[in-house]
């Protein structure tokens, strides 16, 4: 199996820093089912190629796994995997890559966060759907897609294509994001994952589908195949996907062999529902200047501007990718110069206090605290309640309790989740903070109730309360 990454961007030996591989060095490293060798075939200035070899030993592949791995048979032994890409190369290729999908590099940071030009090739590919799904999967990321079919036998036209082809991408693309991209995506397209897979897979999924999942028109096509059709574990990373704030409106449509455990009538997703209650809120308070705080991708700021009633809007994060989602999202360069003045988009940590923070009528934590460290959010609290001093905070994060609900989810709804709180947790969490900064505090639930665990999502809402100010 062989995948090459070339990229043109000079000095293009620079690949080398970021796969951190040497480009003079041929390198072997052992997979429990197989060897991958790394070598660059050409490595001169203008360009150069980084080729990952995987040797499949079918043998130690089948003893890697259990006699009662899920897929224990003679296939094990007699099958392609030793040929043709597929889930093992993915798997060997984030291990080898690990630190370059991470997007770190400390000697060239500032090339790798950025885009570069990139051509990707794998001569065998098994891709099941043919050309077509590798065009459909590809170019929403950027891709130019080639991928011709791989013919059975060159000597006998007449018997038709193999399930294999020959898939070869350009673009200009940060090569952490195309790593990632290529390790949910080869799996995707062989559609046969004979890797087991744990719970844990989901925020494997989660975690490379980072900055491009969610947003991806086939979303979830892309979680089905790459969890293996296992209906809980899909469920479970839909609904997170859901939970990360991005369009999977079509996500959420359960799949055939989901549908009995999902209720008959058409769900509308957790984060569309968390964004009206909290829209709803600010109108009721009669807010006209609105900031979110740790606006991500910028889903709900979106929302803000489209509503006339808010005179300014502002959204600040800690992560710059994020703002470039939403500086995109909101098309803030084709703003007309009045829009431009109504909408802000700023970089900034909420644990630092800052004044671009102040002066606002209302602000929206949703769902950030628990991304914050226990030990950092007294340090939010006074930048937010005691610093800035909005006249309203509305507070969402998950309700913990809830979570019993999502079948397989080991652990919290996210990886970044500091923590989860439970329904008291948040009350007496709020009743101090209200209490320490003068503000009046009622809790809700948002999102479909249980009568044992409540709602999925729990709100706080804030108010100043009179007199505490001016
Ligand atoms: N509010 C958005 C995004 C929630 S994800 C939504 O509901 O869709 C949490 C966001 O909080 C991330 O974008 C993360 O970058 C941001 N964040 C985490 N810690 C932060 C901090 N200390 N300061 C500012 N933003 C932070």
């Amino acid at each position: 199996m062989l995948l090459t990454v070339t990229t043109t961007h000079q000095p293009a030996t620079d690949l080398g820093y970021l796969l951190h591989k040497h480009p003079d060095r041929v390198q072997e490293f052992t997979q429990s089912f197989g060897t991958v060798t790394v070598l660059y075939p050409e490595a001169t200035v203008q360009r150069c190629t980084v080729a990952l070899l995987l040797d499949v030993d079918p043998v130690r592949l089948a003893r890697s796994r259990g006699r009662n791995a899920p897929d224990f048979s003679l296939a094990q032994y007699v099958n392609d995997r030793s040929y043709a890409a597929s889930s093992l190369l993915s798997v060997a290729m984030a291990d080898v890559f690990s630190t370059a999908r991470s997007g770190r590099c400390d000697s060239r940071q500032e090339l790798a966060d950025s885009a570069i030009p990139l051509e990707i090739e794998v001569p065998v590919l098994p891709c099941r759907g043919g050309p077509a799904i590798a065009h459909r999967l590809f170019e929403p990321l950027g891709w130019t897609v080639e991928a011709e079919p791989v013919a059975l036998d060159d000597a006998f036209p007449e018997w038709g294509d193999s399930r294999y082809v020959r898939l070869r991408l350009s673009g200009v693309v940060r090569l952490a994001d195309a790593l990632n991209q290529l390790h949910v995506l080869l799996p995707v397209l062989d559609e046969s994952k004979h890797y087991w897979q744990g719970p844990d897979e989901v925020d494997k999924l989660l975690r490379s589908g980072e900055g491009w999942l969610t947003t991806h028109p086939d979303a979830d096509l892309i979680t089905r195949r790459y969890l293996g059709r296992r209906g809980a574990l899909t469920r479970v990373a839909l609904a997170r996907l859901a939970e990360l704030g991005d369009e999977v409106e079509e996500a959420v449509e359960p799949a055939e062999d989901e549908e009995a455990l999902q209720p008959a009538e058409k769900r509308v997703p957790l984060n569309a529902q968390r964004h009206d209650a909290v829209h709803r809120v600010l109108l009721e308070l009669g807010a006209r200047s609105v900031i979110d705080l740790g606006c991500g991708p910028g889903q709900f700021l979106a929302r803000l501007v489209q509503t006339p009633s808010f005179t300014r809007v502002a959204g600040s994060d800690v992560s710059t990718r994020s703002l470039q989602h939403a500086s995109r999202r909101l098309h803030l360069d084709r703003m007309s110069e009045r829009q431009a003045e109504r909408v802000q988009l700023f970089q900034g940590a909420l644990t630092y206090e800052d004044d671009r923070y102040a002066g606002f009528d209302a602000a929206v934590l949703m769902e950030v605290v628990e991304h914050v460290d226990a030990s950092r959010l007294a340090a939010l609290e006074h930048v937010v309640f005691g610093a800035a001093r909005p006249g309203a905070v509305v507070v969402t994060t998950p309700n913990a309790e809830y979570n019993v609900l999502y079948d397989d989810l080991v652990g919290m709804r996210h990886p970044d989740h500091r923590f989860e709180w439970t329904r008291a947790e948040l009350a007496e969490w709020s009743e101090h903070v209200g209490s320490t900064y003068g503000y009046a505090v009622e809790l809700h639930g948002v999102g479909d109730v249980d009568d044992t665990w409540g709602s999925p999502t729990q709100m706080a809402v804030f108010t100043r309360a009179e007199g505490s100010d001016d």
